[in-house]
């Protein structure tokens, strides 16, 4: 239920963050809605921040009145997580978008939380480094720390939880807490930086953030394979992963995902279950690692190994990859996607990808399936028209029936996209009463009043 705000709350907004503060319908809508399926809900007012202040100004108001704060980043999340459903105030940080140090002998780099990842790793490069999480959106690291994301390459490199190093937060009483330290190894009380990644603006307002960069690889090489069958494609990527070749990408893509891939970006890649590599080192490692791969993939019935070191054929590679959740989307005109994000043991992944295809196979709903092979996390696209009440019917009742058994499997219900609104009840599933109650007892210590991003990750306490 809505929140309703006090007289008058708006005008203070106004008085207090003059010229940032907007209930422009066009802005309201464009902040009441994310890449999910979920219908829109607008907020009540945005308030476009521009420093740490700002932020502190606007919580310590609304902590006083009661009034919900959801922090929002490029808004490309995927479980209605920057919807307000209880209303109140959107907090976009996009003008947040300093780069404020880059240190290469340290391999870090501190940035706004408002910055994106394309134009940091712009930056990054005329100082031959990277940073390495990549989702596909162009999201910004507050968003992508928040939702303790991760992409291709985290097989190599690590996740959003493996690579921040320290945090500047706003509590939701407005106080302003450093967390972590600009060092590699910290020992120092509980670990906070990790608490507030993956927290989902439920527990604070991050904005800065000190990342591990890592340097540009002398050499990248990329390549290709088709199989028969979607699970066998899968049994060698994990094969690959447990032998220690160090690939950097290991992905899979089902047959359907490589035709919505062809039609959108006019490319002619096979129409067979596939997995896509990619390879750093030096330029005799990455030939190596790509012998390797080869040799384990051919054991698996793999074939039309196609490696290649040439820059512009790597970059189509990932390119059309990247693209293949709007690909999936143009192929069904006027559909949204509920999208799944289940994560197993890796030894496990081969049967969960299995138990995935018998449940969708047959459905009123259009369906591709591709993942991160190599962390045993993958993505079912479920496309279907919002208003064909069947199909989304459908496709809510099987993406809960793989969650159900993606968790008996000792899985989790989400590798990287978090729980959002869509997912409360599977981490009660998942994680069990006592667990979720610790988690619980977390957040009424840190936003005794809820007005952070309320009723996310947590079933409201508000309701
Ligand atoms: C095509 C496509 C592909 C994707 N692929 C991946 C993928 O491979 N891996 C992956 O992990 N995700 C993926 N995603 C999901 C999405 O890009 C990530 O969840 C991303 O991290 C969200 O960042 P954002 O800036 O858009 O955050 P938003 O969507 O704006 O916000 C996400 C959550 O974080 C909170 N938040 C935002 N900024 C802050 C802040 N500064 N402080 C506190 N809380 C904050 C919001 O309140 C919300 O709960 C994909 C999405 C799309 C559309």
């Amino acid at each position: 239920m809505r929140r309703d705000l006090p007289p008058s709350f708006i005008d203070e907004l106004h008085a207090a963050l003059p010229g940032q503060v907007t209930v422009n319908p066009t802005e309201l809508a464009r902040h009441g809605r994310d890449e999910s399926s979920l219908p829109e809900v607008p907020p009540d007012a945005v308030v476009m921040a521009r420093s740490t202040e700002d932020v502190s100004t606007l919580l310590r108001l609304c902590h006083a009145a009661d009034v919900p704060v959801i922090p929002f980043g490029m808004g490309s999340s995927l479980e209605g997580h920057v919807l307000p459903v209880h209303g109140g105030v959107s907090l976009d940080l996009s003008e947040m978008n300093a780069i404020l140090d880059v240190r290469p002998d340290d391999l870090l780099v501190v940035v706004q939380a408002g910055v994106c990842r394309v134009p940091l790793n712009e930056r990054l490069a005329r100082d031959g480094l990277f940073f390495s999480v990549d989702p596909g959106a162009d999201a910004t690291l507050g968003g992508m720390a928040s939702t303790g994301a991760s992409g291709t390459t985290t097989v190599r490199y690590g996740s959003m939880r493996d690579n921040v190093l320290a945090l500047t937060a706003v509590l939701a009483d407005g106080t302003v807490i450093q967390t972590g330290r600009p060092t590699r190894k910290d020992s120092a009380g509980y670990d906070l930086t990790r608490l507030l990644v993956g927290s989902e603006g439920t527990l604070a307002v991050i904005t800065e953030l000190t990342l591990r960069v890592f340097g540009i690889p002398e050499c990248m090489s990329s390549a290709r394979c088709t199989f028969t069958s979607l699970s066998d494609g899968v049994a060698a990527a994990t094969a690959i992963v447990r032998m220690g070749i160090p690939v950097a990408r290991c992905e899979f893509l089902d047959a359907a995902s490589v035709r919505a891939v062809n039609a959108y970006e006019g490319t002619d890649l096979p129409e067979a279950p596939s997995l896509f590599f990619e390879f750093h080192g030096s330029p005799a490692s990455v030939q190596e690692q790509a012998q390797e791969a080869h040799a384990v993939v051919a054991d698996f019935g793999g074939s039309d190994f196609t490696w290649t070191a040439d820059e512009g054929e790597r970059r189509k590679l990932w390119h059309a990859r990247h693209n293949a959740y709007p690909a999936g989307l143009a192929a069904v005109p006027g559909a949204r996607s509920l999208t799944t994000d289940a994560a197993v043991p890796l030894s496990l992944l081969p049967e969960a990808v299995t138990r995935a295809e018998s449940i969708f196979t047959g459905q009123p709903f259009v369906w591709s399936m591709l993942g991160h092979v190599a962390d045993g996390n993958f993505h079912a696209l479920l496309l279907f028209d919002p208003a064909d009440v069947v199909a989304s019917d459908a496709a809510h009742g099987a993406a809960k029936e793989l969650t159900r058994e993606v968790i008996a499997l000792g899985g989790t219900c989400t590798g990287e996209h978090g729980i959002g609104l869509g997912k409360r009840q599977a981490l009660v599933d998942q994680a069990g009463e006592s667990t979720v109650a610790v988690m619980r007892s977390i957040k009424q210590a840190l936003d005794p009043r809820d007005i952070l991003n309320p009723g996310k990750v947590l079933f409201p306490v508000h309701t």
